[in-house]
């Protein structure tokens, strides 16, 4: 592997040892780490990855393979890594593209290319991959697709299973290629196992991508629709219809009082100014708004009559147009709620956020009971109900996915207090239909769930994946604590 490639440094090791779920983000703070790995290692090429998996096998050692780690789900976890030696696979080296094929809208991409170089890369042919997850800066190609991620503009561009046309890993069992074309009759496509896999099979070393002719134009609208359950109706329609909007996001009513009152106060204004008010007397803003923000990104010459068909599809919610103002300012910010989250946990406050998907009918009221369960588990644990709100993004013709948000002082035991709310939202997200996670993956922190979500039987088929690709157990990847 090459000594340089080899580190044993502690501040590197301990980086690595987490992601930034905020059980992560606690033991970083306070320098609890369950574990610290015993070694980065950083794989030269795909041949030192295959070296690496192969040392691995023969002398016992457990691997988890990171790029990012941008994971808020304990996806790299110590505590659940048993008595061997533990090694972290740095994946950064993996920095390849190649064959980017205008013709096939295709590209080879190595796994640890990070996201925002893949974009940068694409854009100087007129291209984009489309993936726009919140944590853009930071996650990388591989992470992504082995956590099935969803960007901010899944419903035009789709998410990371839409977008993965072949995968090749470096499995303890020998190197794997998925189908080279994954729209095939010839038994199912064993490619959609890789998605969403998190390291439990192996490392992937680089993957083929679906990418996209670049937007000619992007544009934001925001609307205020009289209440949240108006506008999951309004959403619900728009993704029925098949307009083709590339983003969707519906604020509940207490998320979009929070942001509404967050940005006054960076103007350091109590109160909306006059014209505000006037402008929104006028307009008939409703007392206490839902905003929904709506993208397009394509053609030019498809934007008018997309817009005008979900004004219309809108109105009919009752939704009143703001103009591209509030859009504009959620796409300035978008990838900047990290920062005030760490800012915030500085100051002893607890920002902790839960995702999941239901179907339309069951939405409503997995809302209602989720935001309550989160909101006396602040309580029972704080002694205060904290601020809970949520918003819809990633909608389908099915359903779509809820997110949550709560704010919360921390106890004296900010460990327990946080499995405890966690524990009582993922309960009552499964008991009301949702799924434990629609786009952050299963990890140590969603495991317990896995069960619910899949039988015992599902549960059973993936062991056996498991011990077909791995059957020494060298993947250590803490969605193993689901097996
Ligand atoms: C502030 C913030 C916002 C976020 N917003 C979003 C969002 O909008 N949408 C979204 O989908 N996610 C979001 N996430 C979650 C996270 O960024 C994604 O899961 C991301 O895709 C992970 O990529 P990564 O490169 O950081 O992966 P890592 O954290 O390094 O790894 C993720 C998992 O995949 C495994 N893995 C990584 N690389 C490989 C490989 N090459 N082979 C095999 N296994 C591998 C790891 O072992 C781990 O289990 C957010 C996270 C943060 C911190």
């Amino acid at each position: 592997l090459g000594e340089d490639n080899v580190n044993e440094d502690p501040l590197r090791r301990a980086q690595l040892s987490l992601g930034q779920s905020y059980g992560d983000q606690l033991a970083r703070r306070s320098g609890r780490i369950a574990r610290l790995c015993d070694a980065v290692v950083v794989p030269a090429d795909q041949d030192a990855v295959v070296a690496l998996v192969e040392l691995a096998q023969t002398h016992g050692l457990r691997l988890t393979p990171v790029s990012g780690a941008t994971n808020v789900v304990g996806a790299i976890d110590g505590a659940g890594v048993d008595a061997k030696p533990w090694i972290v696979v740095d994946l950064s080296s993996l920095n390849a593209i190649r064959n980017i094929s205008e013709r096939d809208l295709a590209a080879s991409v190595e796994a640890g290319v990070m996201l925002a170089e893949l974009e940068r890369r694409l854009g100087e042919r007129s291209l984009t991959l489309g993936h726009f997850p919140q944590s853009f800066a930071r996650a990388s190609l591989g992470g992504s697709i082995m956590a099935n991620g969803a960007g901010q503009a899944s419903d035009g561009y789709g998410r990371m299973s839409d977008m993965l046309i072949a995968a090749k890993l470096a499995t303890p069992r020998g190197l794997w290629r998925t189908e080279r074309f994954r729209h095939a009759a010839a038994g199912p496509w064993l490619g959609g196992l890789v998605a969403g896999s998190e390291g439990l099979f192996g490392i992937l070393v680089e993957a083929d991508i679906r990418v996209t002719h670049a937007p000619e134009i992007v544009e934001d609208r925001a609307f205020a629709l009289p209440s949240f359950a108006a506008g999951l109706e309004a959403m619900r329609a728009l993704a029925q219809s098949g307009v083709g909007l590339s983003m969707k996001r519906l604020s509940d009513e207490r998320e979009t009082d929070f942001y509404g009152q967050l940005r006054l106060r960076r103007k350091g204004l109590d109160a909306p100014p006059q014209f505000e008010r006037v402008a929104a007397r006028l307009l008939r803003v409703p007392p206490r708004p839902a905003l929904l923000i709506a993208s397009y990104e394509g053609p030019r010459a498809r934007l008018r009559t997309t817009f005008s068909e979900a004004h219309r599809i809108l109105a009919h919610a009752g939704a009143i147009g703001l103009g591209a103002a509030p859009g504009r300012s959620w796409r300035r910010d978008r990838f900047t709620a990290p920062i005030w989250r760490e800012g915030l946990l500085a100051h002893g406050a607890g920002v902790e956020t839960f995702e999941t998907a239901a179907r339309w009918s069951e939405l409503p009221a997995l809302h209602a009971t989720v935001t309550t369960a989160i909101s006396n588990a602040i309580a029972e644990t704080a002694g205060a109900h904290g601020v809970v709100f949520a918003h819809v993004s990633h909608s389908y013709p099915e359903g779509a996915s809820l997110y949550f948000t709560a704010l919360f002082p921390q106890s004296d035991d900010p460990v327990g207090q946080w499995r405890l709310i966690k524990k009582r939202a993922a309960d009552a997200i499964v008991a009301a239909g949702g799924t434990v996670s629609h786009h952050h993956g299963l990890g140590a922190d969603h495991a317990p769930w896995a069960q619910a979500e899949k039988g015992g039987l599902g549960l059973s088929a993936l062991r056996a994946l498991k011990g077909a690709f791995d059957p020494q157990g060298v993947m250590a990847t803490g969605a193993e604590l689901a097996l």
